[in-house]
């Protein structure tokens, strides 16, 4: 590829767009400028409803794999790109195919819920997907008596248990982002800050959720800071989202919720990053990489897709 400037690659962004029918799909976790490239900026529910709603040709990706999978799930007739294909995500690697098949085994009966962080082959073993926007609401439209298999992610599987006090069996998997936050450090941190307000992910572990001010999925977390009155807050979530933050108000102090290891970065997701301007531009110029999954994957993994979109629409989402 020519070596080109960034202001260059944003041009070149634009008028293949507008040649390729194509439109930019951007999660919160994603740096500033692929954000600000983006048609649509959101969290996972939000875009997987873009992605249904859209008449555009080409779709393109900024997240990471299992996202770009939900987004051709849902429009497989449009055409899927992940500007890196390496995009993964630890948390749905931490749930295997064959090893959650076994365990809804050993777990008869149970309605089978999954967070849409999961790759393909997990959604076309579940009943139902649900995001951290509407997890607890999707669990609570069932009867109360319904048992209930929650995967992969156990602090927020753990979170659903606490608000709804349903019969959930929890799958023990989890981010490394949101497992790294420490409650030393936040308590330290807020010492410094006392007027600051922690905001975290439900993903967190229990100690530092026990702490927060506020717990919600990231576009609950940015809503709040919009609407809430205090100066400062304390993030527990992926810093990508201090971005939109920003935006929307400048004057507030954002400051990432601290790991154990302060010099590890971990509080980024390096899957998310590994997502940039010149990749959207290789990728889109090129229509590769593109996601590709078979007919019938496509049918299996869209049922609980669209069992959580009509519940979600019904309880006015
Ligand atoms: S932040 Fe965690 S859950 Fe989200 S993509 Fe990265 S590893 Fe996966």
């Amino acid at each position: 590829m020519d070596k080109i400037d960034s202001i260059d690659y944003i041009s070149r962004i634009k008028n293949l767009k507008r040649q390729k029918n194509a439109i930019i799909l951007s999660h919160y976790y994603q740096t500033g400028d692929v954000q600000d490239i983006a048609d649509f900026v959101g969290d996972s529910l939000a875009l997987s409803q873009k992605a249904a709603s859209n008449d555009a040709d080409i779709i393109v990706f900024a997240g990471v794999k299992f996202m770009a999978e939900t987004a051709k799930i849902l429009s497989p007739e449009k055409k899927v790109l992940l500007p890196d294909i390496n995009a993964g995500c630890t948390l749905a690697d931490s749930c295997r195919a064959e090893d959650f098949s076994r365990f809804i085994g050993e777990n008869p009966g149970r309605t089978v819920i999954t967070y849409v962080n999961t790759n393909v082959d997990i959604k076309v073993l579940s009943d139902i997907i649900c995001t951290s926007s509407n997890a607890v609401q999707i669990v609570e439209s069932l009867p109360e008596n319904e048992k209930i298999i929650f995967a992969p992610d156990r602090n927020l599987g753990n979170y659903i248990l606490n608000k709804t006090g349903r019969d959930i069996v929890i799958w023990d998997g989890s981010c490394h982002i949101h497992e790294e936050f420490s409650l030393e450090a936040i308590l330290e941190l807020k010492k410094t800050y006392p007027d600051a307000k922690i905001i975290v992910h439900p993903e967190c572990k229990l100690p530092v959720r026990m702490i927060a001010d506020f717990i919600g999925s990231t576009s609950a977390l940015l809503q709040y800071t919009k609407s809430d009155k205090s100066n400062r807050y304390i993030v527990g979530t992926e810093r990508g989202i201090i971005h939109q933050m920003r935006k929307a108000n400048p004057s507030k102090d954002y400051i990432p919720a601290p790991p154990k290891d302060s010099t590890c970065g971990c509080s980024e997701c390096s899957f998310m990053k590994l997502i940039t301007i010149e990749k959207i531009y290789k990728c889109l110029m090129e229509e590769n990489p593109e996601i590709i999954i078979d007919k019938d994957t496509v049918a299996k993994a869209r049922k609980p897709i669209i069992r959580m979109m009509e519940i979600s629409e019904k309880l006015g989402f």
